[in-house]
C-alpha cells in the first residue's frame, strides 16, 4: 500500500531517538516486527528509507515508527519535520514477524534495533496471550534505553514478559546486567532457552554475533529470525 500521511504525533524517547505517529488509514494490515519506507524531500530529491512499525496492528489509531537520529540528511529533515506535515509511506514490508505461532519466544536486541521487539512485546501484552517472551536489550548506558518505562508497566501487566537490559557502559549505580548479549545472559536468563524461537535485531555486526553465539549453544538456524538495520 503507497500512501501520503499526516504526522499527529512526536514522542522523544531518549536524547537521539524519536518516535513519529501517524493516522493508521482504513485497509492498512500489517503483523507485529514489519517495516514501513518513509519517503521524505532531502535536498531537492525523493529519499526513501525503511523503518520498522514501533507501534502494535492492535493500535487501531494510529501507526508509529523509531528513528535514531545520525545527523545525516534523512536524518535531519525527519528531525525537523513538525505535527500536520505530510510523509510519504509505503508498506508493510518484512518476513521477521510474530503473531501467535510460537509458545516460547526470546528477543535480542541492540540499541534502535528494538523497535520490533517493542511492537511484538506490545501486541502479546495488548492481546492477553500467553506465549512467554524474554526480551534482552543492550544499550551503552541507562539513558539510552528506548521504551524503559513502558517495558516496566508492560511487565507489570504480562506476566509471560520478561525483560533484561544489558549496559556496555554502565555506572556504579547499575544493578542489572553489563556487557554485550553473551552466551552467559541466555543460558541464565531465558528460560529453556534452546527451545526458544530466537528474533535477533540491531546492527549487521551485532545480529552476526548474536548467530555465531546461538549457534554454539547449538540452536538451530530453524529457531533464528533475524532483521538487520543497515544503515548504523
Ligand atoms: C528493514 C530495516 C528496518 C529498519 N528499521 C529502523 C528503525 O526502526 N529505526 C531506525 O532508526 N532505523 C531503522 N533502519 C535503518 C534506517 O533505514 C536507516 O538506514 C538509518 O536510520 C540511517 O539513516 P540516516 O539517514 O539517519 O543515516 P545515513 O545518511 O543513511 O547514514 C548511514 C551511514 O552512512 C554513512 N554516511 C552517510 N552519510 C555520510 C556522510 N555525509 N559522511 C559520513 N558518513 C556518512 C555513515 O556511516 C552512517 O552511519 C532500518 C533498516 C532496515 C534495513
Amino acid at each position: 500500500m503507497k500512501f501520503e500521511a499526516t504526522i499527529t504525533d512526536i514522542i522523544t524517547r531518549t536524547s537521539d531517538i524519536k518516535s513519529f505517529r501517524f493516522n493508521r488509514p482504513p485497509g492498512f494490515e500489517y503483523k507485529a516486527g514489519q517495516y514501513i519506507f518513509i519517503k521524505l524531500k532531502v535536498n531537492g530529491n525523493m529519499v526513501s528509507k525503511p523503518f520498522t512499525i514501533s507501534s502494535s496492528p492492535t493500535e487501531k489509531d494510529h501507526i508509529e515508527f523509531t528513528k535514531k537520529l545520525t545527523g545525516h540528511d534523512f536524518s535531519n529533515v525527519l528531525n525537523s519535520i513538525k505535527i500536520g506535515e505530510l510523509v510519504g509511506i509505503e508498506g508493510p514490508y518484512g518476513k521477521m514477524t510474530f503473531e501467535v505461532e510460537h509458545e516460547r519466544i526470546a528477543l535480542l536486541c541492540g540499541g534502535i534495533g528494538i523497535t520490533p521487539m517493542i511492537s511484538i512485546c506490545r501486541y502479546c501484552t495488548d492481546k492477553h496471550l500467553n506465549n512467554k517472551i524474554t526480551l534482552v536489550s543492550s544499550n551503552k548506558t541507562e539513558k539510552d534505553i528506548i521504551f524503559k518505562d513502558e517495558l516496566e508497566l508492560m511487565q507489570q501487566q504480562n506476566d509471560h514478559l520478561k525483560v533484561i537490559h544489558t549496559l556496555t557502559q554502565p555506572t556504579d549505580e547499575w544493578g542489572g546486567c553489563s556487557g554485550r548479549i553473551c552466551e552467559e545472559i541466555i543460558v541464565n536468563e531465558i528460560f529453556d532457552h534452546k527451545n526458544c524461537i530466537f528474533y535477533i535485531c540491531g546492527s549487521p555486526l551485532m545480529v552476526a554475533s548474536m548467530v555465531s553465539i546461538l549457534h554454539a549453544l547449538m540452536i538451530p538456524d530453524q529457531q533464528i529470525n533475524i532483521e538487520n538495520f543497515t544503515g548504523y
